[in-house]
């Protein structure tokens, strides 16, 4: 299908959502993409953060065909071994007690936020300006832009935002009857924002002196996506509760929530699909080809070098969680397109969200090209 003919599907069949880039995609091989016309380009995107082992990795092909036919769905009414080897692992990975899976990062924050309440018997969640956490009602009512929420009103009863970045805001904005703090490691959706050092460790202590919980969304930044494993990880933090999806499944849609000192009773929560054996099964070879590949220091390596390499701008973020300030998101990463290379944008801050197995010659076409461009 041509972009045209796509265009005109789109303005017939479906709401008017998606800024969409100016491309049809049809498939995809580990960082290169190929549009209809035969077009490559330099993934730096990855369906947004998600493509974490690039496209179709070999093993994650042999994985999807060998347990589609063992497989697909089994529900939670049974046991399946795929699922418990994957919470298993996680919980290993992360040092969290307790594992819930659920199909998307919104589903993933519903969890944090029925967990916290259920937990503390309080109804206050104290989110971050500029926090981008879902769109479900839940979810969106973390979530800060105002364009966004606005239209929904009103949200869950509850909801504040502290400026992110500003601990005398965050200790403002916790009380009495706030259940937890949620808070992005590093904003994600607002364009790969770093935090100073010690704040994530300040709005711990904020939160569990308040007797609240420490939900770390990791959704975005997890699994090696900023030069760790967890980004929260080497922050001498300890949250409660912390939200997984995007990178988990490597383009498979699936969601986790790592929890500790919290728990659910039975019936509290649930959902037919979560945990499914194929995406837990999908899970597992993400991890390990994550770390059979090194692509957690990968990430790291590979961003430093792109930010040394474009140290002549305004770059922030990290591993391969960048943003690149300029005067048009949109208008450079179309100019960016033009050149074969497929960036995201937030506003005016390019973002760059390669898939992980990104090399240096591939990062050398990316620097080269935007330093062009800027
Ligand atoms: C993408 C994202 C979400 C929402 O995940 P969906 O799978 O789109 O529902 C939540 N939090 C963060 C930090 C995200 O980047």
């Amino acid at each position: 299908m041509d972009l045209e003919n796509a265009m005109r599907a789109e303005k017939a069949l479906f709401p008017d959502l998606f800024n969409r880039l100016p491309v049809v995609l049809e498939r995809g091989q580990d960082v290169h993409v190929w549009d209809a016309d035969g077009k490559k380009y330099l993934d730096m995107f990855a369906g947004v953060a998600v493509s974490s082992i690039g496209h179709a990795h070999p093993r994650m092909v042999k994985t999807i065909s060998a347990q589609a036919a063992k497989m697909i769905h089994a529900s939670n009414w049974v046991f399946t071994e795929s699922q418990l080897t994957l919470a298993k692992k996680l919980a290993d990975l992360s040092g969290m007690e307790k594992v819930f899976f659920t199909n998307d990062g919104a589903g993933a924050v519903e969890t944090a936020i029925k967990l916290a309440r259920k937990a503390t018997g309080r109804t206050g969640i104290v989110s971050m300006e500029g926090a981008f956490h879902g769109r479900t009602m839940g979810a969106l009512s973390a979530t800060w832009s105002k364009k966004y929420r606005e239209p929904f009103e009103p949200l869950i009863p509850g909801f504040s935002f502290a400026r992110y970045d500003d601990i005398s805001s965050v200790e403002a904005a916790v009380g009495e009857d706030t259940a937890a703090i949620i808070v992005e490691p590093i904003l994600g959706e607002a364009g790969a924002i770093v935090p100073h050092g010690s704040f994530l460790k300040d709005v711990e202590k904020i939160a569990h002196d308040a007797g609240a919980l420490l939900i770390v969304d990791e959704i975005q930044t997890g699994f090696g996506r900023c030069g760790q494993m967890f980004a929260y990880k080497g922050q001498g933090i300890s949250p409660d509760i912390v939200t997984c999806a995007k990178g988990l499944g490597g383009g498979f849609p699936l969601g986790a929530v790592l929890f500790s000192g919290c728990d659910f009773d039975p019936g509290q929560h649930g959902g037919t699909y979560n945990g499914g054996p194929l995406a837990c099964e999908v899970a597992l070879t993400v991890l390990s080809v994550i770390e059979d590949e090194g692509l957690v220091a990968n990430s790291k390596k590979m961003g430093d070098y792109i930010k040394e390499g474009l140290s002549s701008h305004s770059v922030h973020g990290a591993g391969l969680m960048l943003g690149v300030d300029t005067d048009d998101g949109r208008g450079n990463a179309l100019k960016l397109m033009k050149r074969g290379i497929i960036p995201i944008y937030s506003g005016n801050i390019l973002r760059l969200l390669p898939p992980l197995t990104l090399k240096k010659e591939h990062a050398d076409i990316v620097i080269g090209n935007i330093s062009e461009v800027l």
